[in-house]
């Protein structure tokens, strides 16, 4: 059955014919047909209908909307629903649904991802739904190698080499807990990445990026390299096979326990009055060394009334960390120093409004002070080391093809 909008254009067609049906027909060697049963139409293309799923839509919702009938899409999930679930479709994926010309629904299409187009295959009705068919698309790829340098910025020294802009950005994200693309780029810094490019017919869009070294002026060597272990995980891991989603540490010092709790009201122990407290106090020993709780900046160093010694620290992707009531600083620690986690910054002390010993730490996501407990952070994790001899093999295929430009063999199993 066509959706209800395609029946309408199809008899307004079937119309128009009667009407100027003076002339003769194809294969017609009679005069005006009387009735409509009697045109032969000319043969008519099946329909196919297209779509995407919007954010916050079901399969079933987007559907309604292209004019197709609720019968006829209860059908078609009851169809198919051993290989898809009409619920769990992702935000995004595209659809197509093909019918033939006398109407039937034939193949209905999706591409969760643009990797992955699934063509699925409608029985006849009354057929065994054993005969469901599916078949992935493959997209065929080849792995590409792409190198420059910096000449103003990563981004417009990716369309100078390979036309993709869209490069600097998934670099940047890769890198994005190591490097600052924005301000630790310099003229002359090199990169290399290993990336898929994919056809369909021509050129269809470049894939995912599987190896990428960038160094620079102010950078070592950074590498990053694609791996999927057995168990399905997905991530990009440096040499070492850590990951390069670094979590930041579970707190900023050994301390006893925690004395104050993030809250947007409580009664200040010296100020006797209530006000938020959107930072954590841990209780410690006086001269308790502080480190910072990932890679990052000094932004801050110096008195901050009621905090005291305090230091703030700028880390990737939007985070700052604040440290108060320090007895001291880190001997050497200057403004605008970068710091590595796990580094000791200074020392727990009761400066500023403290009624004993305690680090006031803090932590603030997009400029907004946020609960470091319920932070939700990548863990950071390393290759599992079980997996530990299939990482080190695609890894030597990868940086060893980066490195000497060889030719790369497409089966790595990725
Ligand atoms: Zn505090």
């Amino acid at each position: 059955m066509f959706p209800v909008k395609q029946t309408k254009e199809i008899i307004s067609t079937s119309l128009a014919l009667e009407v100027v049906s003076d002339l003769p027909l194809d294969g017609e060697e009679k005069g005006a047909p009387t009735l409509l049963e009697e045109i032969s139409l000319p043969p008519l293309e099946g329909i196919t209908i297209d779509g995407i799923l919007k954010a916050g839509d079901t399969l079933y919702e987007s559907l309604i909307r292209e004019g197709i009938s609720a019968a006829e899409i209860l059908d078609l999930q009851d169809k198919i629903k051993s290989v898809v679930d009409f619920n769990y479709i992702p935000a995004g994926s595209k659809y197509s649904l093909k019918y033939d010309p006398t109407g039937t629904l034939k193949e209905f299409t999706y591409e969760p991802t643009p990797f992955d187009v699934f063509h699925i295959s409608l029985p006849l009705p009354n057929s065994d739904l054993k005969d469901l068919k599916v078949v992935k698309e493959d997209i065929p790829k080849e792995i590409v190698q792409i190198e420059g340098t910096i000449k103003s910025s990563l981004y417009e020294s990716m369309i100078e080499c390979a036309d993709a802009p869209q490069l600097a950005i998934q670099m940047a994200e890769i890198f994005a807990w190591e490097i600052d693309f924005l301000t630790e780029c310099r003229e002359g810094d090199a990169f290399k990445i290993l990336v898929e490019k994919q056809y369909k017919g021509d050129f269809y869009r470049w894939g995912n990026i599987l190896a990428a070294q960038y160094e620079g002026e102010l950078l070592s060597k950074h590498d990053a390299v694609l791996f999927e272990d057995p168990s399905g995980n997905i991530d990009y891991y440096t040499k070492e096979g850590k990951s390069l989603r670094k979590a930041f540490l579970k707190a900023p010092l050994n301390y006893k326990y925690i004395s104050s709790y993030f809250s947007n009201n409580r009664l200040h122990p010296i100020l006797r009055i209530w006000r938020p407290h959107l930072a954590i106090d841990y209780a410690a020993p006086s001269g308790t060394p502080i480190s910072t709780i990932g890679d990052g900046t000094v932004i801050y160093k110096g008195w901050n009334d009621g905090y005291g010694n305090y230091i703030k620290i700028r880390h990737p992707n939007n985070y700052e960390t604040g440290y108060g009531h320090l007895s001291r600083f880190a001997s050497g620690l200057k403004n605008g120093q970068k710091v590595k986690q796990g580094e000791i910054i200074g020392y727990v002390g009761a400066t500023g409004l403290a009624t004993g010993p305690h680090l006031d730490f803090s932590i603030s996501e997009n400029g907004k002070k946020v609960d470091f407990l319920k932070l939700k952070l990548p863990a950071a994790s390393s290759i599992n080391s079980q997996y530990i001899t299939q990482f080190n093999e695609v890894k030597n295929k990868l940086l060893g093809a980066l490195e000497n430009r060889e030719e790369l063999d497409l089966n790595l199993g990725l």
